[in-house]
């Protein structure tokens, strides 16, 4: 089955044809970032007139790609929240007009479900159960994923996302947006012993990073006030280190607990070095199978879309037309 995805939930106009939600045979997307960059992050409204202007020759060349026509395709995918609710509206209109004009099945995805399908494209072969840890600029969210359509969302960010924190650390340290890409960079050359962060201790499988953004910030401003010399490098280093050990830390608990011994990895951070890299060691010394997509799948995509509503159209999940834009969604536990 041939699905179309359309992403447009916030810098990234994006189409994607994924066959049997596993094979990519498209996925263009067109970034926006130059434009935003010079703002130090996303206007909306900017974003929601690119993606008027780019929605059609990219869905134009997601067929020219593939080498298919409209024809070919036998379902539309398309996000439908959370996101930037101008930018979400351009996608999801774009997708419901295709797929009625076309009398196609069409289908909304949530954009952090759609995340997880990134690992479904980069290994062919993987199934449920799982556990995901969602690593985005806004989400950050530990999933029990028992199946298809079933999973159980056990923790949570309290205040910001992983990618939020890395984001607004990054544009204080004047290192620009994206700040997740800028972070990992630097701290390569830095010490991450450096300095020693705290992160809240928050109960069972919940987040929290806001606290840890403002140690960073405080630090810093210490550092300048007093005159004091330091390297941007060791503090974007001993920041990352402390938001991997509690993503990894908190992630392997899960997967021990259930004994569900094969985790992935999904969402913009996902694609932080430091961090697949500490998870490879970490599921290695615990014999838990480690999942991670390709670097092009982790931030924000069509074909993860595409992906996702392929397996929603085979369990017979349609969405009406009537679906709407919604910007602020969390995803909830999910039973089939
Ligand atoms: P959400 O998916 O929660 O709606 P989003 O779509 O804006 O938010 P994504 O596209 O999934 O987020 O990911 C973007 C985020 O990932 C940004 O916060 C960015 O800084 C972060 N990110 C990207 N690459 C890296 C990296 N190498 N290291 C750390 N963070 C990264
Ligand atoms: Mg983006
Ligand atoms: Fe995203």
């Amino acid at each position: 089955m041939l699905v179309l995805g359309i992403e447009t939930s916030c810098d990234e106009t994006s189409a994607a044809i994924v066959e049997n939600g596993r094979k990519v045979l498209s996925n263009v997307i067109y970034s926006q970032i130059d434009i935003h960059h010079q703002f130090g992050g996303v206007v909306p409204e900017i974003a929601s007139r690119k993606h008027v202007e780019k929605i059609s020759y990219v869905v134009d060349m997601a067929f020219k790609q593939a080498g298919l026509t409209v024809d070919d395709i036998e379902g539309v995918a398309a996000t439908y929240g959370p996101g930037l609710v101008g930018s979400l509206l351009v996608g999801l209109s774009f997708a419901k007009a295709l797929s009625f004009s076309k009398k196609l099945p069409f289908v909304a995805v949530n954009h952090i479900e759609g995340h997880i399908y990134a690992n479904f494209i980069t290994y062919p072969q993987l199934m449920p159960p799982l556990i995901v840890l969602v690593v985005s600029g806004g989400h950050t969210n530990l999933i029990v994923l028992k199946d298809f359509e079933e999973y159980e969302v056990v923790g949570k960010t309290r205040d910001d996302a992983a990618g939020e924190a890395f984001d607004k650390i990054a544009r204080y340290l004047g290192l620009g947006y994206p700040g997740g890409p800028a972070i990992n960079k630097i701290a390569k050359l830095g010490d991450e012993d450096k300095y020693k962060y705290p992160i809240a201790d928050v109960e069972g499988y919940n987040f929290s990073f806001s606290g840890l953004k403002s140690a960073v910030i405080n630090h810093v401003h210490g550092l300048w006030q007093k005159g004091e010399e330091f390297k941007v490098e060791d503090v974007a280093a001993s920041f990352q280190k402390t938001v991997v050990n509690i993503l990894v830390e908190k992630t392997i608990n899960l997967s021990l607990e259930t004994n569900i011994k094969k985790i992935a990895v999904a969402g913009g951070v996902a694609a932080n070095t430091r961090l697949r890299d500490e998870f490879c060691k970490k599921c290695a010394e615990h014999s838990i199978e480690f999942f991670v997509p390709d670097f092009n799948y982790c931030t924000d995509n069509a074909a993860m879309i595409a992906s996702c509503g392929y397996f929603k159209l085979q369990k017979g999940i349609v969405s009406s037309y009537r679906e709407n834009a919604v910007p602020y969604i969390s995803l909830v536990s999910k039973k089939s």
